[in-house]
Parts: structure tokens; sequence; C-alpha cells
């Protein structure tokens, strides 16, 4: 049997069937589809966007004000839509998250009332390689802190000779300094190597010593079947620009647990959308701030219409299918292609993501030995999309609602054919 015969055997038997259908393709120049292994860092266009979009245009054309009750889907509890298909994306209970800002932005919003140094407690324990807001976000909060980055910044590096870390490792590191670390902050799945992390043992370690634990779930959420609530995360941002498929600086999402809700020591940078609704247009001029219970209570400004309207079409389509029926589809995807470049040999690529299909999403890092930027220029020419990261890693991201096993086939066969061109 062929690999393409192979890979369209496996599409048939697959029981998760694709979305391919609801999505935009994106096409090449010769016509027919691009093969778009690249929903890790921008996801494709669901078709029904547009018309969620354009209904906007058209209520804020014709109404004007009146749309913030009398749109087809009123402005003023826009968010609200929301919570329950939000919630169910990441293994949340309605009310602990909300759609708001943008990543960078809410992992700031939610350090404000997360990272609070005391005493001897004022560092952070994070993840390596970290991605670059990241590193900024975290240096400036101790910076803001007056604290001193050298110090307080306790960045977690793989062991040598290994790409990624260990669970046991990082609950051993905050063992060993929780009597120092104000927060730890991990990335759910790591943006380079594509692992991810077991957030319910690392969750339990930071719960027994009191640290408070966030998470930056931009490469995992859309992506595994997270279990936030459970878990007991306390708080976590991601974007709706990757894996969520929602268009280029799509409105961000946070989730607060629960048991935080109505924690009014929690200082938030308040404004008036995270204001208990009943109260918040109040005029009087001493009005003290009274939070929304939940992760709504985070909010800062009222929502951003146009920008948050694709989430209606995506939501509906995680809904459709199932975060755990797509984990499932993504697991055997993310296998064939991690088999296929397996074959392949070790001679010219080392796989860097993690052999173990829970310790990893719809991901394989590979680690060229070659020149990485040539692989990709020369992919890209055969209609193949995928990314670089300097100095020597290609991501190639099947994303189970609209890649297919046949995709995974030919773009195996063109880098065999790359390997054998330049042997
Ligand atoms: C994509 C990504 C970001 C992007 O941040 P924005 O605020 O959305 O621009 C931040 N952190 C990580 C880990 C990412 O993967």
């Amino acid at each position: 049997m062929t690999l393409l015969d192979r890979a369209r055997q496996l599409e048939d038997q697959d029981p998760v069937k694709t979305r391919r259908d609801q999505f935009h393709i994106p096409q090449r120049k010769d016509g027919g589809d691009m093969v778009y292994f690249c929903g890790n860092s921008l996801g494709l266009m669901p078709k029904a966007v547009f018309v969620d979009v354009q209904a906007e245009l058209e209520d804020w054309r014709d109404l004007a004000v009146d749309g913030h009750h009398h749109a087809r889907r009123p402005w003023y509890p826009y968010h609200e839509s929301f919570r329950e298909s939000g919630a169910r994306l990441v293994g949340a209970r309605p009310g602990e998250v909300v759609f708001m800002n943008t990543l960078t932005a809410n992992l700031h919003f939610l350090m404000a009332s997360f990272y609070r140094p005391k005493g001897r407690k004022t560092r952070i324990l994070s993840d390596a390689p970290t991605f670059p807001s990241d590193i900024y976000a975290l240096q400036a909060q101790i910076r803001w802190h007056n604290g001193d980055v050298n110090r307080d910044m306790l960045v977690l590096e793989p062991k040598e000779d290994r790409h990624c870390l260990e669970t046991q490792d990082i609950v051993a590191s905050i063992e060993e300094h929780h009597s120092e670390l104000a927060m730890v902050m991990l990335a759910g799945v790591n943006f380079f190597t594509g692992q991810a992390y077991d957030l319910a043992a690392i969750s339990a370690a930071c719960a027994a010593h009191d640290v408070p634990f966030g998470v930056d779930l931009a490469h995992a959420a859309g992506n595994i079947d997270l279990n936030l609530h459970d878990d007991g995360v306390d708080f976590a941002a991601w974007c709706s620009y990757k894996y969520i498929n929602c268009g280029p600086g799509a409105v961000g999402g946070a989730f607060v647990h629960e048991r935080h809700a109505t924690n009014e020591d929690l200082v938030r940078l308040a404004g008036w959308w995270g204001n208990d609704p009943a109260t918040r247009f109040q005029m009087d001029e001493m009005t003290d701030f009274v939070p929304h219970p939940g992760a709504e209570g985070w909010q800062v400004s009222n929502p951003p219409i146009l920008s948050m309207a694709p989430l209606h079409a995506s939501l509906a389509i995680f809904d459709e299918v199932g975060i755990s029926s797509l984990r499932e589809r993504s697991k055997r995807m993310t296998g064939f292609l991690e088999e296929c470049i397996s074959a392949i040999g070790e001679d010219h690529y080392s796989i860097i993501t993690p052999a173990d299909e829970d310790s990893r999403g719809a991901q394989i890092s590979i680690k060229v030995h070659g020149s990485a930027q040539e692989l990709r220029e020369f992919l890209q020419a055969t209609g193949i999309v995928t990314d670089f990261r300097p100095p020597d890693v290609i991501r190639i991201a099947p994303t189970p609602l609209y890649n297919t096993y046949e995709e995974i086939a030919r773009f195996s066969q063109v880098l065999g054919e790359q390997v054998g061109a330049t042997n």
C-alpha cells in the first residue's frame, strides 16, 4: 500500500470527521489547496465568519447606538454569549472564562492580581524556551514591583542534551524554591517544542505551598483537552487567532478559578465592564468598584464587537465536534505525522517534541541539521506552509479541524524528496 493509500484509509476509518469544508483553505498560485500546517500561528478562517462580521456592520449602520440592546446579537451583553462555550473549550465552569483584550494584555491584568511579591516571596518560576512576549511581561511585572530581574526570574531550562522539561523536575523546583516563589507561570503547550505540561501535577505542587499558578495557553487552547477547573489552575490566558481560528489579533480569553470569584482582596485593575452590571452606570462621585463575580470581574472596557464576532462561528464548530473527540483525532494525526517523519531517518531531522501523545498537542517540531530556513522556503515553493523558528527548528502543526491525513502523507513525500536531493 502506498503512503497516500494508507493516509486515505486512515481518513476513512477515523470516527471524527474533518470539518475542512467549513473553512476557507488558502490557494496556490497555480490553483489547488495549499497544505496549511501553520494553524499554531494563525488558524484558517471559518466560512461563517463573513456573515457574522457583516451582520455587525449592518446593525451598526442601521441601528447605531440602539444596537447596544437591539442588534441581532445585542452588544451590551455580547461577552455573555460565550460563557458556556468558552468554558467548555478549556474545561472550566461557566463564570470562570471571559473573552476580552489580547493575550499579553490579559497576562498583565491577571498578574496585577496574582503576582503580589512580599517579603522573601518575590520570584517567578517559568519554563524555557520562553516566548519573547512572556519574558518581557514577566520582567516588566518584576520591575513594576521594584524587584530585581536577575534575582526574581527563575527560568527552568531543560537538562543538558534534552529539549523538554520533566514534570518531576518542575515539581522538584517548586518544592525547592517555594519559600521564595510569588508565582509560577508556565505555558500549557510550549510554543517551541510543542510539549504539553502536566497541569494537574504542577497545580497541586503550587497549591501545597500557596503559590499562585498561572498558565499561558496560547498553544494549548483549542488544541488539547484542558481541565482548568479540576486541575486547579489559578488563572490562565490565551489568544484566539491560533487554534481557535478567530483571525489576526483576535480577542483573547482569560480564566480565573472559581475559588477567586468573589475574593475582593485580589486587587483588579478595574474598569466599568468589570463592575456589577447593576451599578455599572452609577454616576455618584465616589462610587466604589463592585467586581462582577468570576472572570468577568477582570474586564476593563466594553467588548470590541467587530473583533469578537468570529468567536460565534469558531466556538460553534468546537461545540459541534467536542474538544475531547477533536483531541482524539488530533492525537491520531500527529502520531501519523511523527511516524512518517521518523521513517525518513534521523540523519537530516530530529524530532524535539515529546513522543508521548499525552505530552504534546497538534505539533511536531523538527530540528533541521541543514538549513531550516532553506527547507521552509523549499516547502513553501511546493505549496506547503510551515513555520521556521531560529536557529534550526521547523514546526509542523496538523490541525484536526481542517487538515487531513493525505496532506500529512504529501508533506512527508516532499520532505523525503528533499533529503534525496541533498544526499
Ligand atoms: C502567540 C503567543 C503570544 C502572543 O501574544 P499577543 O499578546 O497575542 O500578541 C504570547 N505568548 C505566547 C506563548 C504565544 O505563543
